[in-house]
């Protein structure tokens, strides 16, 4: 077995359960690509169990923080059933679920969404993808759906030296789904849609959104960031006037069409725009539009904190135009998915971007991923969702 020997005082973080292991905090020792090793102080004492990574620079993923875990086939069956299990008891009201969300559910790289009998996942780094013939086969016994769907074209893969892999790994079928979300129809497709097909870690706030709409009776709404037209639907479904959404891909929008219509809302009642947003809100500024209700989900900005200077400056500004859009008593919608940009920083854009634009705001409510996706309380970077509901003041 290999070992991972870590320089002095670099155990802190492995004691604490924080699940990574930097290639800066190791002394010595290394390992294939996803083999396990066993992580041990500088002094020699046990701290984990992980999948190596040599390319990655983060070196080591732990599997297990308990010296008897062995890990082999039986382990993963064992931590799949787990966050099965915790799934079915949160009774979410939808056909589309997140069964295994990484770190979160003790499985660093492993991302898999339910889509009624078809199941997608995202093998991210090196040690899912040692054992993912072992998943694979846990994860169709465990839920008795036929059919499993790969979709491992995500730009992390690189960074673990994998290549991109998309296709059937278990059984085949049909890549179209209708997903059923607080009782709203949503076509996607697994195959070609972003992700495994659907942003369902926003399923709370598009709930919230329609929400508010049916409370405060929103006229305008500016969609941006649609994808496949969630918050347009929502917005519609909740009695909004009017949904304009942007988005800069040609099939996402021509989906958020196709949705409205299968929800039997009104197309007279939605404009789309295959659009870069920050020329279109800049663009809506000089026209002097305003907007009752505007959604900001941008797509990630900062994968890691080493990113968050330019990504701030980036939410900010989107942030500043948005307020500047706003009817008084205009709320606004807005989001980072940034793993790098925390919940107390992400505010403070927020904030100093409406300073910026000469408003004066309050926070109505807080938002962040749904109960699918959970955080484990030693990994803040699984807190990657965060999202606030701003009201400007009239
Ligand atoms: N709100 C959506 C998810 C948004 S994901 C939902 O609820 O499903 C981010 C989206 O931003 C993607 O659809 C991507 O195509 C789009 N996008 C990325 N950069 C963009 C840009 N500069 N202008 C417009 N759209 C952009």
């Amino acid at each position: 077995m290999k070992i991972i020997r870590l320089k002095p005082g670099k155990e802190r973080s492995l004691q604490r359960r924080h699940p990574w292991v930097f290639d800066g905090a190791v002394a010595r020792g290394g390992g294939d690509a996803g083999e396990t090793v066993r992580v041990e102080s500088h002094e020699g004492q046990f701290l984990a169990w992980g999948a190596f990574s040599p390319a990655s620079r983060i070196r080591v993923r732990a599997w297990s923080f308990d010296e008897a875990q062995r890990i082999d086939a039986a382990f993963f069956r064992d931590t799949l059933a787990r966050a099965i299990a915790l799934r079915s008891r949160l009774g979410i009201e939808s056909n589309g679920i997140r069964l295994v969300h990484g770190e979160s559910d003790g499985l660093p790289g492993l991302i898999v969404d339910r889509y009624g009998d078809t199941l997608v996942a995202q093998f991210t780094a090196c040690g899912v993808e040692r054992w993912k013939d072992a998943i694979a086969d846990a994860l169709i016994e465990l839920t008795g759906c036929p059919r499993l769907y790969e979709r491992s074209d995500t730009s992390s893969r690189k960074l673990e030296g994998l290549p991109e892999v998309t296709g059937w790994l278990r059984g085949s079928g049909e890549t179209a789904f209708e997903l059923l979300e607080h009782g709203w129809r949503l076509g996607l497709d697994i195959a070609q849609g972003h992700k495994t097909g659907y942003y369902l870690d926003q399923r709370d706030s598009r709930l919230a959104l329609y929400q508010y709409t049916k409370r405060l009776g929103f006229a305008q709404v500016l969609n941006c960031f649609s994808y496949t037209g969630g918050f347009s639907v929502a917005a519609l479904a909740g009695g909004a006037g009017h949904v304009t959404s942007i988005d800069s891909s040609g099939p996402a929008l021509e989906q958020a069409r196709a949705n409205l219509l299968l929800n039997g809302l009104d197309p007279a009642q939605a404009s789309f725009m295959d659009a870069d947003v920050n020329a279109s809100l800049r663009q809506f500024v000089a026209e002097g539009r305003s907007f009752d209700a505007i959604v900001l989900d941008p797509p990630k900005f900062a994968p890691t904190a080493a990113h968050a200077e330019r990504a701030a400056r980036a939410y900010k500004d989107l942030n500043r135009q948005a307020f500047k859009l706003l009817t008084p008593g205009g709320v606004l919608f807005t989001f980072s998915c940034s793993g790098g940009i925390g919940v107390e920083l992400f505010h403070k854009i927020v904030a100093s971007a409406g300073l910026d634009a000469g408003v004066d705001g309050a926070i109505l409510q807080r938002l962040g991923g749904a109960c699918d996706h959970p955080m484990t309380i030693n990994f803040p970077e699984g807190e990657y969702l965060k999202g606030l509901v701003v009201m400007k003041k009239a």
